[in-house]
């Protein structure tokens, strides 16, 4: 069973329908009905020790915001504006006060950031380790919520900044090499500490061009493959168009990877994922800038099924490579 099996699972099985359910499960949030004009969206996210952090390498206050910012994410996934925040920790029989003081300091941070009000939570002891999980709460106007469900064949495919960054410093992390230099902190910070995307979020919910959005956590083919099946169509990525930074390249040659399978496999960037048709791109453009984002065009969407790399070669024959869900799966060892 893999994590979509495992959800497919307990949705067959659980009353997952009813009043005031716009979205249920398959979507960044799901969408309850708040009154005539707006929306409730509703998301929740478990970081584990050894599974999503490792306090070896990561400072507590950045853990802290970062559980913060990868439910907002989701929450400007969607177009939403994040608002509260509820917070469920699992400490070990005698955990470290001093780290978890800084943990905390970290959840503060991430609330203010946010604009995020903490509403409540839990606190448990765990047996095996600290894991936290985050709700969080926003809301939006009913017409400017943005679903995975939309894209349309013509739309082109959008992603906002750099990708492969959180992988890449991931990989620098647990690999314990020290491969120097502050030209590799971009790469570092994308892991420790994610900025989610709330205002382009917002902007690109209420500009009325964009037909599909989702925020970028288990890697492009893996969230890309989510959109389109939602959409019930195909996803194309050209391999050029990726957007590769110099850091990741460099970082890439060392570790002796790939940057382009780092971008499309690495999970974790937190930037957002969108499309649009083609005469939406000026106005996509402006939202970048005002945002102060850049903005890249990294494919189309097509009739079909499944997502695709697309490969020119010096002849210019174009290679098709199937890369849907490559990325990260819990329990992936089953995942094609
Ligand atoms: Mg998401």
């Amino acid at each position: 069973m893999n994590e979509r099996d495992i959800i497919q699972y307990i949705t067959n099985l659980a009353p997952n329908r009813g009043e005031g359910v716009v979205q249920g499960i398959g979507d960044d949030c799901a969408v309850i009905g708040k009154d005539g004009n707006s929306v409730w969206l509703l998301t929740m996210d478990t970081l584990v020790e050894k599974v999503h952090f490792d306090r070896k390498w990561h400072p507590p206050e950045l853990l802290g915001r970062k559980s913060i910012s990868v439910n907002v994410s989701d929450v400007a996934a969607m177009g939403g504006k994040p608002l509260f925040v509820l917070l469920s920790v699992g400490l070990p029989q005698s955990f470290d006060k001093e780290w978890f003081s800084a943990f905390s300091e970290g959840i503060a941070q991430g609330c203010r950031d946010y604009g995020c009000i903490l509403i409540g939570g839990d606190t448990v002891c765990s047996p095996g380790g600290y894991s936290f999980t985050v709700t969080v709460i926003g809301e939006i106007e009913k017409e400017h919520v943005l679903y995975r469900s939309n894209a349309s064949p013509g739309d082109e495919i959008w992603v906002s900044g750099w990708l492969g960054h959180a992988a890449a410093g991931l990989e620098i992390f647990s690999r314990g090499i020290d491969i120097g230099g502050q030209q590799f902190q971009p790469l570092l910070n994308a892991h420790l500490n994610p900025e989610a995307r709330t205002q382009l979020g917002l902007e690109l919910g209420r500009c009325g061009v964009v037909s599909s959005m989702m925020d970028l956590s288990d890697g492009l083919a893996t969230d890309l493959a989510h959109l389109c099946k939602r959409s019930k169509v195909k996803g194309e990525i050209f391999a050029d168009r990726l957007p590769l930074s110099a850091p990741l390249s460099r970082a890439a040659d060392i570790l002796d990877l790939s940057p382009a399978m780092l971008a499309v496999n690495g999970g974790e960037d937190y930037e957002l994922l969108f499309t649009a048709p083609p005469d939406a791109a000026v106005t996509v453009e402006q939202i970048g800038q005002a945002c102060v984002l850049d903005l890249y065009r990294v494919g189309r969407i097509r009739q079909g099924s499944g997502v695709v790399l697309l490969t020119a070669d010096e002849q210019n024959n174009v290679r098709e490579q199937k890369i849907a869900y490559g990325g990260f799966d819990h329990f992936g060892s089953d995942i094609t």
